[in-house]
């Protein structure tokens, strides 16, 4: 009975680390879909899990709030450990108990899906976006360096609810008429959903192997050493059009 017992835990364990990443990014996701479905209905359009194509390829966006204020454009993320990063790095940093471990900087990836929903919303106007990178993990924010907010899960509706003083630049009609539309553009299938997956892999390998063979990461181009204000740095030889950094 024991030996069973132990089996049963083992195979669970192992199921819980080799899902990982999904699994732990879905209870984060949960958690903050949790969240948001407190705030008022009448006021806030919340909506989970989209995946949104635009004329610059397919976005995944965690969850989106339309507001009166504007649209709250939110990534989560779910880590535990300390964790690191700055504005406009490519990765940042979770060390757990020394062992460091990178991923791609979640206000990056907040920032293409502000493009994508500009462009889809694009007849309506001067919509505001405020970008929010929430971390619903016990992960504790330690040399985290940002102007754009980047917050512990629990502070996501004080957030939300403190950004009200600021103007109203949309009608409530606008706001539902607005949910409807990204509610429109979603895509819901299963298959197109895996081909993003498979693409955001991808390119996520591509731009490994640039990083290996000493290119820029993000077009390919080749990197100069350069001197800024701050020091040596190595700069993409396709700026201004590409501004990919890092230290020399
Ligand atoms: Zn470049």
């Amino acid at each position: 009975m024991e030996a069973v017992v132990l089996v049963v835990f083992v195979l669970f364990v192992f199921a819980w680390k080799s899902a990982r990443p999904r699994v732990k990014g879905g209870i984060g996701e949960r958690k903050v879909a949790w969240t948001l479905s407190g705030l008022d209905e009448n006021e806030y359009v919340v909506l989970n899990d989209l995946l949104l194509k635009s004329k610059t390829g397919s976005a995944q966006i965690d969850h989106l709030v339309v507001s009166r204020q504007g649209i709250f454009v939110i990534e989560t993320k779910f880590y535990d450990g300390w964790i690191f990063g700055h504005e406009n790095a490519e990765y940042w940093t979770q060390n757990m108990y020394g062992k460091k471990t990178r991923f791609l900087n979640p206000i990056r990836q907040n920032q293409t899906h502000v493009r994508a929903l500009k462009n889809l919303l694009s007849d309506i106007g001067n919509i505001p976006f405020i970008p929010i990178v929430v971390f619903a993990g016990r992960g504790v924010l330690k040399g985290v360096n940002t102007e754009s907010p980047v917050i512990y899960s629990r502070q996501l509706r004080d957030t939300i609810m403190e950004n009200r003083n600021t103007t109203s630049v949309l009608s409530p009609d606008q706001v539902k008429s607005i949910g409807e539309r990204l509610k429109q553009a979603n895509v819901p299938d299963r298959s197109e959903r895996k081909t993003h997956i498979h693409r955001a892999r991808n390119a996520s390998a591509i731009r490994s192997q640039r990083e290996r063979s000493g290119l820029c990461p993000r077009c390919g181009g080749q990197l100069v050493a350069r001197s800024g204000r701050h020091g040596r740095f190595m700069g993409c030889t396709n700026y201004p059009k590409c501004r990919y950094t890092r230290n020399a």
